[in-house]
């Protein structure tokens, strides 16, 4: 038997969910628990594997739906927001979640072709979610919308140029949205996780452990350790719900302190 964790238990009850990246890490962490708390989520994701988040959470007798699409597709998000609608009666959550990585590439060997990639999937697809969940939610004046940032879009040195200008993007476009989405009663916020393994880390992690280092991964931050998807999940559980209805155009560091602190001791 699952105990009941005060925490979550009910926070999200009677709501509706959208969850974009749900296949894995993140995503799939915060899919489960947004339905832990009494939602129902639809789960999406350009990866067959987000069938399994869904089954997961049935197994838990949650309620939810899984669409495999790609969220980078203005069509594709559009659908998937309107079948949320269709099927459960609202959006009142939408999670814009799914992102991409690519890769630590020298500026020298940096091409149009790969920034595009990245900004068309980190970027574009995130400012796609937000603007159908708020077709959606502004005439009901109410809902919340999360998107992943990164402490790559607030500090230099954690990723790739361009993954780390799609996050700051990102963090840019929530706060002009929460402006222009003023007196609509939807409230909207960004998440800038630290390291967290997931599947988008998975090569670093298994380097690390690979050559023995990975005691060494996470000691840039204060808490000294990498991060785990429910940490995150947690953070956006928090904003999706009406325990954040004051919290509003904010991109929060979810990171162990590592946004916060200068090491002058490597
Ligand atoms: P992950 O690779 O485990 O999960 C990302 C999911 O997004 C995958 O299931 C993938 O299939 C999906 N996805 C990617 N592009 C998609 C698209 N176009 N359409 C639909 N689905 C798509 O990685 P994660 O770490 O859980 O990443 C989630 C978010 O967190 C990303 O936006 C990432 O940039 C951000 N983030 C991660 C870290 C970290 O350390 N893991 C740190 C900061 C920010």
């Amino acid at each position: 038997m699952q105990i009941p964790d005060p925490a979550v238990e009910g926070q999200l009850k009677g709501k509706i969910a959208l969850v974009t990246g749900a296949a894995s890490g993140i995503g799939r962490a915060s899919a489960i628990v947004f339905a832990q708390a009494g939602a129902a989520v639809v789960a999406l994701d350009r990866a067959a594997e987000v069938e399994d988040t869904v089954a997961t959470i049935r197994k838990e007798n949650g309620r939810a739906t899984a669409i495999v699409s790609d969220s980078s597709q203005e069509s594709n998000i559009s659908e998937a927001i309107d079948a949320a609608v269709r099927e459960y009666g609202a959006l009142d959550v939408c999670f814009a979640n799914a992102g991409i990585s690519g890769g630590l590439v020298p500026l020298n060997e940096q091409t149009p072709e790969h920034w595009l990639q990245v900004l068309t999937i980190n970027l574009i697809g995130t400012f796609l979610a937000v603007k159908h969940a708020a077709r959606v939610m502004t005439p009901r004046k109410r809902g919340s919308i999360i998107c992943t940032a990164s402490v790559a879009g607030l500090r230099s040195g954690a990723g790739g140029s361009p993954y780390s200008a799609s996050k700051a993007g990102v963090i840019s476009l929530v706060q002009t949205t929460a402006y222009q989405l003023s007196g609509s009663g939807v409230r909207i916020n960004a998440i800038c996780p630290g390291l967290i393994e997931t599947g988008m880390t998975k090569p670093i992690f298994d380097q690390a452990r690979a050559r023995g280092t990975d005691n060494k991964i996470g000691q840039l931050n204060p808490l000294r350790r990498a991060g785990a998807p429910i940490e995150i999940a947690r953070m956006a559980l928090f904003l999706a719900s009406d325990a954040a209805s004051y919290v509003n155009g904010q991109a929060f560091p979810v990171d162990g302190g590592l946004s916060s602190s200068h090491p002058i001791v490597p």
